[in-house]
């Protein structure tokens, strides 16, 4: 059946999630398929952070710390992040960069479930993890192994010497959704423990680390959770673990005590011992405010939108640019695929490029993918049927062929 515009205002006007959207401040001239990379800025977050500096700042000065219990921030938001991952409110807990969360995490699971040695993670994963396993590896002098292997290699790496099975759920990439449960059964059969990267999981598809007994995982704020540029991460421990979780950034504020500033540390109880320092208050508080964006918003239904709102993508580009060229790079199975469209095309990077400067704002990836986030509290239906006729608009005009879409930029 074709798919006209006017289905597409259709299915806007009975979404409900379409009040959402007023949620946030988006340009009114760009369609913003980017989330997956940097959420929105949420409509409450520039008067929340005046308020922050001019008053919390600018006049309480240090009182702040308790008046407004800047300190227990990181505590806050991560009950408010809990639920959206499936997992209790202590057992989650904001702080850090996902790369620093990653490290603390993945050397915690190696003291946990010591003697092993082997750390078992994905070809092609984000990098910054598989760096950071490097790295941890490297500053033990070699006493870890990494055992990185293809996708469909995974549950025959994992044996009785793996200690940790790392793996992001969601692949940047191809948006490919991993089965959490199967793999955590896995690893669990062979007395290993798992860490998940959720960066692209977290705001974008119903999770139940609880229920799927996940050990330890970490994510990204300033995704799909709307935190700003650079937010703070947050990270997970089932309850189990946390007695006995010990992580090499045994920062004062990890500490029991932090303010009885003693010579020797001791792990504060429960998510407390997996922070290091001060935490970076303007930043939680835009990260605060991005979680606050899921308010009364069931993640079911963001998730049944999100299929939705791809499986619309992939109908629309078969119907309207069948011989552009490109090849689907992510699962076209809505089951199978988190909230992003990713396709492939030698020319990727200056097509993005062009539809940008047609106001439709994806991303590009290395070497040849085009990634189109779609965040359900956020994007329409409509802007899916808008950016699909400006990319066949870039591929019938040849837009692509400018010189100065050509250009890379530091950051794609
Ligand atoms: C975005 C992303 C990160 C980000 O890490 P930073 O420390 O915030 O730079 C990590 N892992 C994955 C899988 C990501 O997609």
């Amino acid at each position: 059946m074709k798919i006209e515009r006017a289905d597409c205002e259709r299915m806007d006007a009975e979404d409900p999630l379409a009040h959402a959207r007023a949620r946030f401040l988006i340009p009114p001239s760009v369609v913003y398929l980017d989330g997956n990379s940097l959420g929105a800025l949420p409509a409450a977050t520039p008067a929340r952070l005046g308020q922050l500096v001019e008053k919390e700042w600018g006049t309480d000065l240090i009182r702040s710390w308790n008046a407004h219990d800047w300190i227990a921030l990181p505590q806050r938001i991560g009950a408010r992040i809990a639920p959206l991952i499936g997992a209790d409110s202590d057992e989650v807990i904001a702080a850090d960069s996902t790369s620093i969360n990653f490290f603390k995490l993945a050397a915690a699971a190696m003291r946990l479930n010591a003697p092993r040695r082997t750390i078992v993670s994905e070809r092609g994963n984000f990098p910054t993890d598989l760096y950071v396993l490097q790295g941890l590896r490297d500053m033990l002098g070699g006493a870890i192994e990494l055992r990185v292997v293809a996708p469909e290699e995974i549950l025959g790496a994992l044996d009785d010497t793996v200690a940790l099975l790392a793996l992001t759920h969601i692949h940047y990439k191809t948006g490919t959704i991993h089965d959490m449960q199967v793999l955590t059964q896995a690893a669990h059969a062979v007395g290993a423990f798992t860490l998940w990267d959720l960066s692209h999981s977290a705001g974008a598809v119903e999770l139940f680390l609880d229920r799927h007994e996940a050990d330890l995982a970490i994510g990204c704020g300033y995704k799909y959770l709307n935190g700003g540029p650079g937010a703070p991460g947050f990270l997970y421990a089932a309850r189990r673990h946390q007695p006995l979780l010990r992580q090499p950034l045994s920062g004062w504020m990890g500490h029991a005590a932090p303010f009885d500033f003693g010579d020797d540390y001791r792990p504060a109880d429960g998510m407390a011992r997996t922070l290091c320092g001060t935490p970076a208050v303007l930043a939680m508080a835009a990260l605060a405010e991005g979680v606050a964006t899921f308010d009364q918003i069931a993640m079911s239904d963001v998730r049944r939108k999100s299929k939705a709102l791809g499986d619309l993508m992939l109908a629309l580009l078969e119907a309207r640019c069948p011989e552009a060229g490109f090849e689907v790079a992510c699962p076209r199975d809505a089951g199978k695929r988190g909230s992003q469209i990713a396709l492939r095309h030698p020319k990727g990077y200056e097509i993005v490029q062009a539809l940008i400067s047609r106001g439709v704002i994806g991303d590009f990836r290395a070497p040849d993918i085009l990634r189109f986030g779609v965040a359900p509290l956020y994007t329409r239906y409509i802007d899916i049927w808008s950016a699909v006729e400006q990319l066949a608009g870039v591929i019938a005009d040849e837009d692509w062929r400018r010189e100065r879409f050509r250009e890379r930029t530091a950051v794609t």
